[in-house]
């Protein structure tokens, strides 16, 4: 379909029809449309032949982010609805003054796969006045000065994307959970920080969302404003995108690299022109239903080995990518991250995510440390050695049993051991030389072969 064919014409308010061919997928359709005078309600509602098309929506005000498109599947065609108001709150919407002037409905191409016939409709309720989107609420950036490890969940949908729970829903299941901090991670939009609860129970959010690319997902943690995340928009690269994150003083983290299965393939990073040198995180271990069982999630251990033994200091860090409403499928905090802190605080999170002085668990807690010539650290940091390590780690299984204890050096395993109830810690001497590293994980060997328990950052040895 060419471009050209998607020029605004007369408002009934608005309707456009166009047909999708197999060759247009991983594009973006902007139309445009003017509103002569200020609105109190915009609907934009694509319909589409869902026979194995996949399309996207998302409604822009000039430039800014307003709404995104919520899918809702009627016999044989999908719904897209995109619906802003100047004073309802709606789900995946920035509530504010709906003014005049130009607007765009961009419809994004997941996959057509075969000839679709697509119709958008704009409808305008009248009224409201112009003026400025709303202000980001303020919310709680600091909650303790105490240093310590805190716990949470980094991955997480609110029903301001696909996901089932509302945003005050989620805060309470954290606290219950005894979270610290907490990431909701819609994807492509930040609705979802008009909508902490203004007690957040002692739980720090931190500002994130789910960068939700044709070729692969990235959480942009601790941003300060919405990312434009579409890669390949007037040669728009992931790279750039990455420079957007850490302009608003995010950090950027690729999710489910290796998870396959979804339509088309979609959840596995497929982009080849990235600059690793300029990622943050890796999501290792995501949730066990995204990611089939054990598998995707270990060939993950296996790419970020790699990446390590480039030299490249990438966080490892879980996410349960919580979408549903049943707790017993993917429920939130499984897995959870443990984040060592100066203290409990937005800038904090990000300095102790950064650093790498985190581990991730189901359930047990293990505190690695590596002792060198007068000095030690914990994960993500480094130790200077004459040529010997003594390897540390503090084990609390908190009910998990079958543990087997790894070792593993430079993406290789150097010593295993069964972990006991009764034992709590762990020695390994090993000799040593710069560029090397070390981190732990611990496997349950279970009915089912072995299923990962937890695993920590690297520790990484330097010349004396
Ligand atoms: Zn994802
Ligand atoms: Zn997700």
């Amino acid at each position: 379909m060419s471009k050209s064919a998607l020029s605004a014409n007369e408002m009934l308010f608005f309707s456009w029809r166009s047909l999708l061919t197999a060759d247009d997928s991983h594009e973006y359709y902007p139309v445009t449309f003017k509103l002569p005078s200020a609105a109190l309600g915009i609907r934009v509602t694509v319909r589409y032949s869902g026979d194995g098309n996949y399309l996207g929506l998302c409604l822009y005000e000039k430039n800014r982010f307003r709404a995104h498109g919520r899918m809702e599947k009627k016999n044989g065609f999908v719904e897209l609805k995109a619906e802003v108001w100047a004073k309802k709150n709606i789900p995946g919407a920035i509530t504010g003054p709906l003014s005049a002037g130009t607007w765009q409905a961009e419809i994004m191409t997941n996959k057509v796969k075969q000839d679709c016939p697509v119709e958008l409709f704009v409808d305008v309720w009248w009224g409201g006045s112009n003026g400025e989107q709303p202000p980001i609420p303020p919310r709680p950036e600091k909650i303790s000065t105490a240093p310590g490890w805190y716990r949470g969940d980094l991955h997480v949908h609110s029903t301001e994307s696909d996901g089932k729970k509302s945003v005050a829903e989620l805060f309470e299941i954290a606290a219950e959970q005894g979270m610290h901090f907490l990431a909701l991670t819609d994807h492509n939009n930040i609705c979802n920080w008009w909508k902490f609860p203004s007690r957040t129970q002692g739980i720090l959010p931190l500002p994130s969302m789910e960068i939700t690319t044709f070729l692969g997902h990235a959480n942009a943690f601790g941003i300060r404003d919405w990312v434009d995340w579409r890669v390949g928009k007037d040669g728009r690269t992931i790279n750039e995108v990455i420079d957007e994150v850490h302009e608003k003083g995010g950090l950027f983290s690729i999710n489910h690299p290796c998870t396959p299965g979804l339509p088309d393939d979609h959840a596995s990073w497929r982009h080849k022109n990235l600059e690793w040198h300029k990622v943050d995180g890796l999501e290792v271990w995501n949730a066990p239903v995204f990611s089939r069982g054990e598998g995707a999630n270990r060939q993950c251990r296996k790419l970020w080995d790699r990446l390590l033994n480039q030299g490249l200091r990438i966080t490892g860090l879980g996410g349960s990518d919580a979408h549903y409403l049943d707790q017993s499928v993917q429920p939130m905090g499984l897995p959870t991250n443990y984040v060592y802190l100066h203290e409990l605080s937005r800038e904090g999170l990000l300095e102790g995510i950064k650093n790498g002085h985190v581990f991730v668990t189901r359930g047990p807690e293990i505190h690695f440390y590596a002792f060198g010539k007068n000095n030690y650290t914990l994960p993500g940091g480094e130790i200077k050695s004459n040529g010997k390590v003594r390897l540390y780690a503090g084990i609390q299984t908190h009910g998990l049993a079958s543990l087997i204890l790894r070792f593993i050096k430079n993406g290789k395993v150097v010593a295993e051991m069964p972990v006991s109830e009764d034992k709590r810690s762990y020695n390994l001497e090993d000799t040593c030389r710069a560029g090397d590293w070390y981190r732990i994980e611990l496997e349950e060997n279970g009915a089912g072969g072995y299923r990962l328990a937890a695993f920590t950052n690297p520790i990484y040895i330097k010349a004396d």
